[in-house]
């Protein structure tokens, strides 16, 4: 996906953009700086879903003048599903009206005071609808601790070569017949975030023998495997071993011994 091909469709009917950061499939991260940028010249509000990119990549919403952006807490911030999500709300939107209310999003030292008018929190509050769960919640505030203590500019910097490294094993040792894989995204590590898609016929049955060697791929129709090695703790030993596993199962066909019949996700 080319960012030109994107703003080439800001035109004056547009209102709202909502773009994810990452495309879930190749793992490609856009330019959120430039999108937001040329969105605004054309005066359209622009924000992102950064489900794919939160933990793995920095983001500087303010210094981006992004309108706004949300994201789950389940991926690279290791929440686990029904884990809270987030909302960015810039801080000159602040005054509007959120147009979906609940009692959680009403000033909070009023909230229980049963007023008539919805007197909404001047912040991204003001969007929150219903208390979150504080069991999901008390996950999160120690992985928060632990990404801060590791530091978000060094989690990129060891993300970027553990991808860059997954690439080049795959194409050194599986890229010819029989392994026959293919990678699926950016060459470029500025323009990935954390995963890595790797194309292969089959892939289905690829994802379940990993799966069954104990690593958790995700599998995207047609023959897509996703792998995600995570910079806070995966070590590049495991990505030589992801790849080393790949190459036994190819070798020794055992991928065969699966069925070819998908289920509920991955
Ligand atoms: C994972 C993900 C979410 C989270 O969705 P849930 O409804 O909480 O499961 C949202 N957006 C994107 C792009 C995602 O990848």
């Amino acid at each position: 996906m080319n960012e030109d091909d994107i703003i080439d469709l800001m035109d004056d009917k547009t209102a709202v953009i909502l773009l994810p950061s990452v495309l879930y499939r190749s793992g490609q991260l856009l330019d959120i700086p430039r999108l937001t940028r040329e969105a605004h010249k054309k005066d359209i509000v622009i924000g992102f879903d950064c489900s794919h990119s939160v933990g793995a990549v920095p983001h500087y919403f303010d210094d981006w003048e992004v309108d706004f952006a949300l994201w789950c807490s389940y991926k690279y911030l290791n929440g686990g599903p029904g884990c809270p999500a987030f909302l960015y709300i810039n801080k000159r939107h602040f005054q509007k009206s959120p147009g979906m209310t609940g009692w959680f999003g009403y000033v909070k030292d009023k909230q229980f005071d049963l007023l008539s008018d919805f007197e909404h929190e001047k912040n991204a509050g003001g969007w929150q609808i219903s208390s979150p769960s504080i069991l999901s919640s008390a996950t999160l505030e120690i992985t928060l601790d632990m990404i801060n203590e590791a530091g978000i500019q060094n989690i990129r910097d060891k993300s970027k070569k553990l991808t860059s490294y997954l690439i080049y094993l795959v194409q050194e040792i599986l890229s010819d017949q029989p392994y026959s894989f293919a990678i699926g995204s950016p060459e470029d590590p500025d323009k990935r975030s954390g995963h890595v898609a790797l194309i292969r016929n089959d892939g289905l049955r690829v994802t379940k023998a990993l799966k069954a060697k104990g690593v958790i791929p995700d599998y995207r129709p047609e023959n897509l495997i996703r792998i995600a090695p995570v910079a806070l703790y995966n070590s590049f030993h495991e990505v030589w071993k992801v790849v080393d596993l790949l190459k036994q199962i190819i070798d020794e066909k055992e991928f065969e011994h699966f069925s070819t019949e998908r289920n509920a996700i991955s």
